[in-house]
């Protein structure tokens, strides 16, 4: 119970594993959110997939061209797709 706690920690986080050993976490939101996002981030198609080989569909990062993959399923279709690379520096530049 600490005073610092400002706003509720999101509940619904993934931890995205990292090519380097490390993870990201990822919040979970809905598909209505999701269809608002800035963008969609994918694997690059040198990360595993934990998902079947069915349920994947494939392309490249909208901002550096990479080969991407990402849930046929679950992703939503307007925002533009880009690679964890691409997010993580984008993360970590502002
Ligand atoms: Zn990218």
């Amino acid at each position: 119970m600490s005073s610092d706690d400002e706003k509720p920690k999101p509940s619904r986080t993934w931890n995205l594993p990292l090519p380097d050993g490390g993870t990201l976490p990822i919040e979970i939101v809905s598909e209505e959110e999701a269809e608002k996002a800035e963008a969609v981030v994918c694997n690059t198609t040198d990360i595993p997939s934990m998902l079947p080989q069915s349920r994947l569909a494939y392309g490249n990062c909208a901002w550096c061209g990479k080969a991407i993959y990402w849930s046929r399923i679950t992703a939503p279709k307007k925002p533009p797709k880009v690679c964890i690379h691409c997010m993580i520096a984008k993360g970590t530049t502002h």
